[in-house]
């Protein structure tokens, strides 16, 4: 108490009301009217934070804890309490929340940036690989070929270390979406294997994939994160084994507990195996074994990283170990649902070409993407006018007739959201029907997808952008079937 008010049992003599001196007269006030409250309720605590005046002018603040003691009829008779000093731990309390507000804002600002050097680099990269696949289906001598096949296999890997570093970001802000749907495990299992086999074939490698025959056909899971995590493993086999076997085994049993099933997911090498000391630190971010300059293999270092988190999030786990004879084998394994009733057959690809009919609006500011989709639209079979902003996609949405319209997301001026929100204002004063508008951007988190369709679209493409990928989606919203359901 002395130490407190930085005073001497000689000076001062502590009392209840004597401490009041300490105190500004607007805190005398608040801390009598709160201690006479106390009193006249049934309370039997009181607790109350304040700043007291010491001699030398220094400021500390402290809180004071009291137990009013009642007789039987309720009237308080004595107030035993404490005070403590806690100018310490609060400016600790005001430290912690400034750093947790400066870690935060950091964290968005590289989400942000993320975002959009996502977006710059996707635009452009929408240009290079749907130029590349119109240019494969031109008149090419053998040579020219080659080296567009060089500009694709760049092209791609440049896309796909865009995608790494995207969702891990995704992954750490918490922003990766897992979905589950019934899917053909076989025909899941098959797409990476058969995918990956040109790539296992270069090496001669003894190639192979081994389904358990009592495997149930149906996983009820996130087929395209199972795919995701089984390419990554597999393909890291295949490019880090030079001769002998790469192996995939798929297997379930009953978890007899739950009723789910327990998958287990295998892919065995005779590459190098990993380094003791690097078996724990290869699910790290960035990590390579090899990270020297004279590394033979290409890559991220962050596969791993991504494919332990998906597995995770698939209420699985992703391991590995060396094998006694060489090589390494990593475990995917999930516990999930699944059944032994088949689904329906995975639809056919349809051929890309001339297959859907329809007027588009496109809304587009980039114009080397704008000529690129005039082609893929030309190519798919429909008539499109174009809008170089979303000012201009509106004027031309008022004065004409479209079955869809392509939006691109950012753009000046006006962009494709607030286009969007104007467009079904419009729709809904006049009483007409409703317009499918589908995303069309480089923006490609989940926020952006969820800001689109909250502003009235109605779907989402994420460029680079395909011709097969534009031309189903136009299938999915302007087939007869689909024009024929109402909204
Ligand atoms: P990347 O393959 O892009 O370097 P990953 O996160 O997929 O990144 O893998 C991290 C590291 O783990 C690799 O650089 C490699 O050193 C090691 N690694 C992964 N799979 C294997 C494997 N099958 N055999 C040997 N080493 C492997």
């Amino acid at each position: 108490m002395y130490a407190i008010h930085a005073v001497t049992p000689e000076s001062y003599t502590p009392g209840g009301e004597k401490n009041f001196q300490f105190l500004s007269e607007e805190d005398q006030a608040r801390v009598w009217k709160i201690f006479k409250d106390c009193l006249a309720s049934p309370a039997t605590h009181y607790a109350v934070d304040v700043t007291i005046n010491l001699p030398s002018g220094e400021k500390r603040l402290t809180r004071s804890q009291a137990l009013i003691l009642r007789d039987a009829s309720g009237a308080a008779i004595r107030v035993v309490g404490i005070e403590m000093d806690i100018t310490e731990e609060k400016r600790a309390e005001t430290a912690m929340a400034r750093a947790v507000e400066a870690a935060e804002q950091a964290d968005r600002a590289k989400s942000e940036f993320l975002a959009t050097m996502s977006h710059e680099i996707r635009t452009p990269m929408n240009g290079i690989l749907g130029y590349t696949e119109l240019l494969k289906t031109t008149g090419l001598t053998g040579e020219q070929r080659t080296y567009l096949e060089s500009i694709e296999a760049s092209g791609e890997h440049l896309l796909a270390v865009i995608n790494d570093v995207l969702d891990v970001s995704r992954i750490e802000a918490g922003g990766m979406r897992i979905e589950s749907a019934a899917f053909d495990v076989r025909d899941c299992v098959s797409e990476v294997f058969e995918m990956l086999r040109p790539v296992a074939a270069v090496k001669s490698l003894d190639y192979c994939c081994v389904m358990d025959p009592n495997l149930p056909p149906v996983m009820v899971s996130d087929r395209r994160r199972v795919v995701q995590v089984l390419t990554n493993v597999l393909g890291n086999a295949i490019k880090f084994t030079d001769e002998g076997e790469v192996r995939l085994g798929v297997a379930a049993e009953r978890d007899g507990g739950t009723g789910d099933w327990r998958w287990e997911f295998r892919v065995a090498d005779s590459g190098p195996g990993i380094a003791p000391e690097a078996l724990a630190q290869i699910f790290q971010p960035f990590y390579q074994v090899d990270s020297s300059a004279g590394r033979r293999h290409g890559g991220t270092g962050l596969g791993l990283t991504i494919s332990r988190r998906l597995a995770e999030m698939l209420g699985g786990t992703l391991t590995v170990e060396n094998r006694s004879g060489g090589g390494s084998e990593f475990a995917f394994i999930l516990r999930a649902a699944g059944s032994v009733t088949a689904v329906g057959a995975r639809p056919v690809e349809p051929c890309p070409e001339a297959r859907v009919k329809g007027r588009l609006l496109v809304a587009e500011d980039n114009p080397i993407n704008r000529k690129l989709c005039e082609i893929q639209l030309q190519r798919i079979g429909c008539e499109m006018q174009f809008a170089l902003d979303g000012q201009e996609a509106l004027e031309a949405f008022s004065g004409g007739e479209f079955d869809l319209i392509l939006m691109d997301m950012q753009m000046p001026g006006m962009d494709g959201c607030a286009a969007t929100r104007e467009i079904r204002r419009l729709e809904q004063s006049r009483g007409g029907q409703r317009t499918p508008i589908i995303a069309m951007t480089a923006n490609v988190r989940a926020e952006d997808e969820s800001t689109c369709r909250a502003a009235g679209m109605d779907d989402f493409l994420s460029k680079p952008l395909s011709q097969e990928c534009l031309a189903a989606m136009l299938e999915k919203w302007l087939s007869p079937a689909a024009r024929s359901t109402p909204a």
